[in-house]
């Protein structure tokens, strides 16, 4: 994809502590056209699509990046192949559009990849249907499928993927979809925004609203790092805060009627090699039908997901023990030679799906649709739909912004019409992703002597960035050496993570600027102590703060090993739907 930039592009972008807190000076003076609340993939599409207009736009996260739901995903992009089930067609084509979108301005982290949908004689659907439907896929995809489906005999199914249950296999469907790094898509997507002259800034939550002649005028928030407050004016405001959007309306205006459905989706993370199957899957749980996927992701199979109301608090998500018990059940039904058990789970992730609220439906009933409420005033919440199509609910939010700029403020776009579909997201400016992988990683490998896992992983963590990585890597000391033996993070990636990506906390490293966390069994607990010492220094941590930022990671780690425990009464709603 070629390159469209608007006036305030920034080639490379620096994204620094410093530049923080910057922001947050701009923050405290400028009026803002637009401001965003939520740095998941739904604020960072808005204020990426608003930015790209012209408008003068920021955002605020009251944690990290990505922290919320968008970092707990199957990291499909996907159109969705349950959901013609629910004759959602208008959904499906266009969540297949976006697929295509995504992959056209992100290729270096939005990749194709092979599905498999295995039909039993016991499976709900007969295969003449399920055949059908995969007509159906591809149709619907139009002029921007990525490749056709083809119905696979069991006897070739037993070739390809050897773990799979033979027993009652009469055939399968191999289809195509794509796999993503859910935070690098919204990274990519909020550095973007900033290199367009968005101004963002993370660790800044949204606490009250700011009246003007009885009318809203802005948003006060606090900077979470010195509890210093931020008074932010803004025309209007665009609430994007996903399982939070009730919770921070009835913060701000005492605004108690529903508009979210919360529900909990947890995910098992075993090896790969314990589990080495080629494709990802999608299966229909045994206790209920429900659709599953199993998903080889890195070095990692990610196995998911439960879809259970969730009534609790929302910063503090646990895997129960019954959500281990019905994914395990399930999978090893499937995948009977793995024999999946406790010992084999590295940790268990568990994230809330911010549905729109529909009364009288089962969990997994309920659209994936989205929809934008314009009230009280000129404050507007969205909720639902999916990372995949993040880019369309971005639009259409932002379509109601415009009209209201014009309507109440005479504010227009300089630029009328949505470019978000054209604009390559940060380090995505790739015209043939396979040629420009090939080349760099056979640079990386000859010039700069990485190993090939390394240039492999810096390809598709940073794409056309790499050269940005290179330099942090030349200015940190043993900037070349892996963090962890069996991973290919280098401790340059620590600057560069820290000069170019926002990082201020130990988990924002280790969670999720490199999945250090999830990769490997001891979730980071043992490089954490040289990567504290170092962002101690740098970011002028005292031995207290650094305490607590190792205590904070050690309870991250306890919830996602917390199904080892006795199960917990902290989620009081809790049935399988
Ligand atoms: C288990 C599971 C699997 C999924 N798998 C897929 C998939 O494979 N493909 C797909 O397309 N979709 C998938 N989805 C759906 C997708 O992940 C979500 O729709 C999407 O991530 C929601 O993003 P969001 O930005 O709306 O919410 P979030 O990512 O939760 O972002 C909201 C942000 O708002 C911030 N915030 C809250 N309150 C404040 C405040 N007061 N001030 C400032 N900031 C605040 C939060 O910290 C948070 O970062 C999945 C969802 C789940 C739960």
């Amino acid at each position: 994809m070629s390159k469209i930039t608007t006036g305030d592009f920034k080639e490379s972008l620096k994204f620094s502590p410093e530049v923080r807190e910057q922001n947050i000076r701009t923050l405290k003076t400028e009026l803002f056209d637009v401001l965003v609340i939520g740095g998941g993939i739904t604020g960072a599409g808005i204020v990426r699509d608003a930015v790209l207009r012209g408008f003068k736009t920021a955002l605020i996260e009251k944690d990290d990046f990505a922290a919320g739901t968008s970092t707990k995903s199957s990291k499909l992009v996907h159109g969705g192949f349950r959901y013609l089930k629910q004759m959602a067609f208008g959904l499906v084509h266009e969540a297949l559009v976006e697929r295509k979108i995504l992959m056209d301005i992100a290729p270096h982290i939005v990749h194709p990849t092979k599905c498999l949908l295995p039909i039993y004689e016991n499976s709900a659907e007969p295969p003449f249907l399920i055949h059908m439907g995969m007509w159906m896929y591809d149709i619907l995809a139009f002029t921007k499928n990525i490749g056709r489906h083809r119905m696979v005999s069991a006897k070739e199914l037993a070739i390809l993927e050897p773990e799979l249950r033979q027993e009652g296999l009469k055939k399968g469907a191999e289809y195509y979809d794509c796999k993503e790094d859910d935070f690098r898509l919204v990274m990519a997507t909020i550095q973007s925004a900033a290199q367009h002259g968005a101004t963002i800034a993370n660790y800044v939550k949204a606490k009250e609203v700011i009246r003007e002649n009885g009318k809203i005028a802005g948003i006060l928030a606090e900077n979470r790092l010195t509890g210093e407050s931020v008074p932010i004016k803004a025309r209007v405001i665009a609430n994007a805060t996903g399982p939070w959007s009730d919770e921070i309306r009835s913060a701000l205006f005492d605004e108690h009627d529903p508009h979210v459905r919360t529900t909990k989706g947890v995910h098992l993370i075993v090896k790969h090699s314990d589990l080495p199957i080629t494709r990802a899957f999608m299966q229909f749980a045994i206790q209920d039908k429900r659709p599953i996927f199993a998903v080889p992701w890195k070095t990692l199979v990610l196995l998911g997901t439960t879809d259970t109301d969730y009534a609790g608090g929302l910063d503090r998500i646990y895997t129960e023990r019954r959500d281990v018990d019905y994914l395990l059940e399930s999978f090893n039904y499937y995948f009977p030679k793995a024999n999946l058990n406790d010992d084999k789970i590295l940790s268990a992730f568990a994230g809330l799906r911010p549905l729109l609220r529909e009364e009288g439906k089962s969990a997994s009933e309920v659209t994936r649709e989205h929809a934008i409420f314009e009230a009280p005033e000129n404050f507007f919440s969205i909720i639902g739909g999916k990372l995949t199509t993040h880019r369309v609910m971005a639009k259409d939010m932002v379509h109601r912004l415009s009209r209201r700029l014009e309507r109440s403020f005479s504010v227009s776009a300089k630029n009328p019409h949505c470019i978000t579909d054209k604009v390559p997201l940060y380090g995505g400016d790739i015209v043939n992703y396979e040629t420009f992988r090939q080349e760099w990683v056979g640079r990386l490998v000859r010039e700069n002597h990485f190993d090939h896992d390394i240039a492999e992983h810096f390809v598709e963590s940073f794409g056309t960035r790499i050269p940005d990585v290179l330099k942090a890597v030349a200015a940190t000391p043993d900037g070349r050496e892996r963090i962890h033996p069996g991973l290919p993070h280098v401790w340059g990636e620590l600057t560069y993570a820290v000069e170019h990506g926002m990082t201020l906390a130990l988990d924002d490293f280790l969670i999720r600027r490199t999945h250090i966390f999830s990769l490997e069994k001891h979730q980071g607990l043992d490089v954490y102590p040289g990567i504290a010492d170092w962002l101690q220094k740098r970011l002028g941590w005292s031995e207290d703060e650094k305490q607590k930022q190792i205590n904070r990671l050690k309870q991250k780690v306890h919830f996602t090993q917390y199904f080892r425990e006795e199960p917990s009464h902290e989620n009081p709603i809790h049935r399988q739907s």
